[in-house]
C-alpha cells in the first residue's frame, strides 16, 4: 500500500481540543513529580524561594516540563466531560485497519514561553502537523506522523508546546495479515534482520574492548576514586577527566526491571526482560536477564554477568540468576 491510499490532506488541518485536566496546577502534584525525579530546586515546593527567586506568585511554581502531566486523562483514557471526546490520533486506528499494526514512539520535544503557577488551570489543543511519505527503516515500514499540541493557561496565553513523533509501521517480515497484533512479527525473522550495534566510541571504546575480552569493566576516577558506569569522559562527581579501567566481579543483583511486550519486534527474543543491575561495586548497569522464566524473577535476586554472542560478531553482556548458572 502506498501513501497515495490514504487521505492524510485532510486531516491535517482539523484541530482537535480543548483537552482539559482534571486538577489545577496544584503543590502536590508538582511535589511527587519532583521527588520522581530527584528535582530539589525550591521554588517548585516553598512559595517563598519562588519569590526570592523573582516570581510573581503567591504559590510555587511548576516544573515546566510538568506541562503534559497537567492534561493527562488518566488511565480510563476519557479526560473530563468538558474535554473534546474525539481522539486527536484517530489516524493510528486508520493505519492500523490498513496493515500497519506497531506503534513506536520516536521522540518528544517541548518547548515553554510562559511560567506555569501554583492555581493555574492548564488546557491543550492538537493537531497533526505532519505525515511523511511511506519510509522503510531498520525496524519496517510505515509513516512517521508529527502531533503539535498548543498549551494554553486559563487566560488563554500560550505556555508551550510539545511535538510527538510516532512511526506506525509494519515490521520487516510481516503482511496486511499481521493487523491484528505484534506478536507475529517477530516470529518470522527475516534473513538479515540484526540488532543494532553499539556506536564504539573513544569514551567508550574500553567497555566495548573489555565485553569482546569477557570482561567486565568500570571507569574509576582518578580524581576522587569513584568507580562510574556508564562511560563517560568526566567524573560527575568531581569533574576530573583523569580515569582507569577498573574490573568488575560481575555480580550483582537485581535492583530493577522492565517486561518488553509491545510492539514485539526482530531480531529480540520474548518476552524481552530488560535488567538494571546493582553491580557488587556499586555502579549499576542495563542487561538483558536471561536464563530465566519471567514469573521466576525478583527483585534483588543475585545476578552474574555472561558474555553471550547474541549475533554473529556481536558479544553482549548479559546477567543471569546465580542459581541458575
Ligand atoms: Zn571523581
Amino acid at each position: 500500500m502506498s501513501d497515495q491510499d490514504f487521505d492524510f490532506e485532510s486531516l491535517l488541518g482539523e484541530e482537535f481540543g480543548p483537552f482539559h485536566g482534571w486538577e489545577k496546577v496544584n503543590a502536590a502534584m508538582i511535589r511527587h513529580w519532583c521527588e520522581a525525579m530527584g528535582d530539589k530546586n525550591p521554588i517548585y515546593t516553598d512559595p517563598e524561594a519562588a519569590q526570592a527567586a523573582g516570581y510573581d506568585t503567591k504559590g510555587v511554581v511548576a516544573p515546566p516540563t510538568m506541562m503534559q502531566a497537567w492534561n493527562m486523562p488518566g488511565y480510563t483514557d476519557s479526560g473530563p466531560p468538558s474535554s473534546d471526546a474525539r481522539n486527536p490520533f484517530a489516524v493510528i486506528m486508520t493505519l492500523r485497519e490498513a496493515g500497519y499494526p506497531s506503534t513506536l514512539a520516536v521522540n518528544s520535544e517541548q518547548d515553554y514561553e510562559r511560567v506555569v503557577e501554583e492555581g493555574d488551570t492548564i488546557y491543550h489543543r492538537a493537531h497533526l502537523e505532519h505525515i511523511s511519505e511511506e519510509k522503510t527503516t531498520a525496524l519496517g515500514t510505515g509513516f512517521f506522523i508529527t502531533q503539535l499540541c498548543t498549551y494554553y493557561n486559563q487566560r488563554d496565553e500560550v505556555v508551550g508546546h510539545m511535538r510527538w513523533r510516532i512511526l506506525q509501521f509494519r515490521a520487516h517480515g510481516t503482511d496486511d495479515s499481521a493487523a491484528t497484533g505484534g506478536g507475529e512479527a517477530a516470529a518470522e525473522l527475516p534473513r538479515g534482520m540484526r540488532r543494532m550495534r553499539p556506536v564504539r566510541n573513544r569514551d567508550n571504546a574500553y567497555f566495548w574492548e573489555g565485553v569482546d575480552a569477557g570482561e567486565l569493566r568500570l571507569q574509576r576516577c582518578g580524581g576522587c576514586g569513584v568507580l562510574r558506569h556508564p562511560p563517560g569522559p568526566m567524573c560527575p562527581h568531581c569533574r576530573s577527566l583523569d580515569w582507569e579501567v577498573s574490573l568488575a566481579s560481575g555480580r550483582g543483583e537485581l535492583y530493577s526491571y522492565v517486561v518488553m511486550h509491545y510492539p514485539e519486534i526482530p531480531p529480540f527474543d520474548y518476552p524481552h526482560l530488560i535488567a538494571l543491575v546493582s553491580l557488587e561495586e556499586g555502579p549499576r548497569l542495563v542487561a538483558n536477564l536471561v536464563g530465566i522464566k519471567r514469573r521466576d524473577v525478583q527483585i534483588g535476586m543475585a545476578v552474574q554477568t555472561v558474555f553471550e554472542e547474541v549475533e554473529e560478531g556481536l558479544i553482549l553482556p548479559q546477567f543471569r540468576p546465580l542459581e541458575v548458572l
